[in-house]
């Protein structure tokens, strides 16, 4: 058990990546927040995946772009469980549109989501964490294209390039504290979000083409690194994105 005792919250984790981690980090022994968005009930499969396989956690509804609904979220966390020790950005949404025809409210949307969000929950966050005074863990899931270009996706992609400098910038703000802070780079994970992808016979094999390891990754496979840099093994790692791709980094381009 590599979390034993840890308190650990997950935005998003009602689903996909998300699901993954949270179930790992309660089978580590961390006591586990599920974060959502939508109707009661949402994340009862994410709790009972946990509360069957003999872990604790409890639900919280909040939207990562809410403030109020943020410090709720970690309120609702020191409540239940007394402190907050691993702090999981997770929660993302994407829309593609060719560039010349992004809807404003989509991009305003994703960033919303995707880099407000993680800027409000690091946030409160590290001042829960410098309050308690024993360090603390946060980790963004950013993506391949906080650095990879993929055409059709650019709000997407902007918001991934700035978690990218997010978490450079807070991690040297907040090592003074002992609170790392890293992005882990996912590639194509099989999850809710790549459905278009995963619908599409022609898109799904050119997609392949581009994985050096020749197949999707899974939550699990991201689940592995989060477990990993929330742990004592991972305490020397700060300002760092480490990326889960099977080799699709390492190729000429993205789909
Ligand atoms: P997913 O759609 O299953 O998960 C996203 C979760 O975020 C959903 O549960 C959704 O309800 C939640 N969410 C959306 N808006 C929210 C809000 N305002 N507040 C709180 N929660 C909200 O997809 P996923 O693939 O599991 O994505 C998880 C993260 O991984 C995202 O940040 C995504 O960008 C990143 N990622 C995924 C892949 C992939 O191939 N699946 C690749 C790279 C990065």
């Amino acid at each position: 058990m590599r979390l034993q005792n840890k308190v650990a919250i997950i935005t998003g984790s009602a689903t996909g990546i998300g699901q993954g981690i949270a179930a790992r980090f309660a089978s580590e022994g961390a006591m586990v927040v599920v974060d959502y968005v939508g109707k009661p009930g949402t994340a009862d499969q994410t709790l009972n995946l946990i509360k069957q396989a003999g872990g604790k956690a409890i639900a919280i509804e909040s939207d990562v772009s809410n403030p109020v609904q943020v410090q709720q979220m970690i309120d609702g966390t020191i409540k239940a469980f007394g402190k907050l020790d691993i702090f999981v950005n997770n929660a993302g949404i994407e829309y593609k549109h060719p560039f010349t025809e992004f809807p404003l409210e989509q991009v305003q949307k994703i960033i919303a989501v995707n880099l407000i969000g993680p800027f409000l929950c690091c946030q409160a966050a590290a001042r829960q964490m410098i309050k308690q005074g024993n360090g603390g863990r946060l980790i963004n899931i950013s993506s391949v294209h906080e650095d990879l270009p993929m055409p059709t996706n650019a709000a997407y992609c902007a918001t991934k390039g700035a978690l990218r400098m997010l978490t450079r910038t807070i991690a040297v703000e907040l090592a003074a504290h002992q609170i790392t802070v890293n992005n882990i780079g996912p590639g194509a994970i099989f999850t809710p979000i790549d459905a278009d992808v995963e619908a599409n016979p022609d898109l799904e094999k050119a997609l392949m083409a581009e994985i050096p390891l020749g197949r999707w990754g899974k939550p699990q496979d991201i689940a592995g690194m989060a477990t990993f840099l929330a742990s004592e093994d991972g305490a020397y790692c700060t300002g760092a994105t480490f990326f889960v791709d099977g080799g699709m980094m390492r190729q000429a381009g993205s789909l």
